[in-house]
């Protein structure tokens, strides 16, 4: 069995981020927002109503999964 030359060599990753959205429960309103690495952080501020200031809110969209797609890709 061959160890040289792996796969990681020549592989390559592809992150899609997907914006969510969320709605406010007080105005209803659609905030569409982006996660960024550094949001991670003070995750808190993104589910904010940018219209009423509300953090009474629901994500409607981008819920589970931030990361749509880890793809390797080899030569
Ligand atoms: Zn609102």
């Amino acid at each position: 069995m061959a160890t040289t030359g792996t796969i990681a060599e020549g592989a390559k990753l592809n992150m899609q981020v997907t914006p969510g959205e969320i709605q406010c429960n007080k105005c209803g309103k659609i905030t569409t927002i982006s996660f960024k690495e550094t949001d991670a952080l003070t995750g808190l501020l993104l589910f904010k109503c940018k219209f009423c200031d509300s953090t009474d809110t629901k994500i409607i969209k981008g819920k589970s999964a931030i990361v749509k797609n880890i793809k390797i890709e080899t030569d």
